[in-house]
């Protein structure tokens, strides 16, 4: 049987923040014909927080919005590990500078026609494809930190090399890829994997990360407890590639 490549690709999702409704709908109009599937959000703090349990291919980011400022919102989705396409007013240069300092993938000049945009989300996507099969971001940048996943190592501000077990990587890269974000001891275990019997082993490895990270490991800045829910990454980080 010969099934076209449209037809055996798995459905990207794309989530459209854009507050003016008529371009909303036709974006994702388009993007549906185009075989996306979509979430349209007409203000920052909805993207935000849905972002917090759903991860998009991509996101659409339209700056001007009308609770948020447009250049934060997308410097926490950015922070979530989404692509993004900064959608700019005509003439709006500053705004699309900024947009792309702050890691954007691309920027599209409204009004721009459907196929165009369609055209550009799939470049960025193919990228990024590319790019994870060569090496993706898995380098943090976070309160003079710098945490190399791939080689489980962490350099400190002094210029250190700290290494990690493989526990402690994927625990600090969990942390680290949702900042700002409370994580429950529940949750930890579910994705990071351990004996669920001895439901102290977050606790456990929180605290050696600890002994690495914190100056004062008994008075943490980074990874601090939120007692009753969870542990709170509190740093802003940046993700790079590997050099
Ligand atoms: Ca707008």
């Amino acid at each position: 049987m010969v099934t076209s490549r449209v037809e055996t690709r798995a459905k990207e999702l794309v989530f459209v923040l854009e507050d003016e409704a008529d371009v909303a709908r036709i974006i994702c109009g388009t993007l549906k014909q185009f075989d996306f599937e979509t979430e349209h959000f007409s203000h920052g703090h909805e993207i935000l927080r849905r972002i917090t349990r759903k991860m998009p291919a991509i996101c659409l980011v339209d700056l001007g919005l009308p609770d948020l400022d447009g250049l934060e919102v997308l410097r926490q989705l950015q922070e979530s590990g989404t692509a993004t396409i900064v959608l700019t007013g005509r003439g709006d240069v500053t705004d699309r500078v900024l947009g792309l300092e702050l890691g954007a993938d691309d920027y599209i000049v409204k009004p721009f026609a459907p196929r165009e945009l369609v055209a550009r989300i799939s470049c960025v996507l193919r990228r990024l494809q590319k790019s994870t099969s060569i090496g993706s971001h898995n380098v943090a940048h976070f309160s003079g930190w710098t945490f190399d996943v791939d080689a489980h190592r962490l350099i400190s501000p002094e210029g250190e090399h700290v290494s990690l077990s493989r526990a402690e990587t994927q625990l600090l890269e969990l942390f680290a890829r949702a900042p700002n974000r409370v994580l429950t001891r529940a949750y930890i275990l579910d994705v990071t994997g351990g004996a669920p019997t001895f439901d102290r082993t977050i606790d456990v490895r929180v605290s050696r990360l600890r002994q690495k990270l914190e100056s004062d490991p008994q008075n943490p800045r980074i990874l601090r407890t939120v007692y009753g829910s969870g542990y709170l990454f509190t740093s802003t980080v940046r993700w790079t590639k590997a050099h």
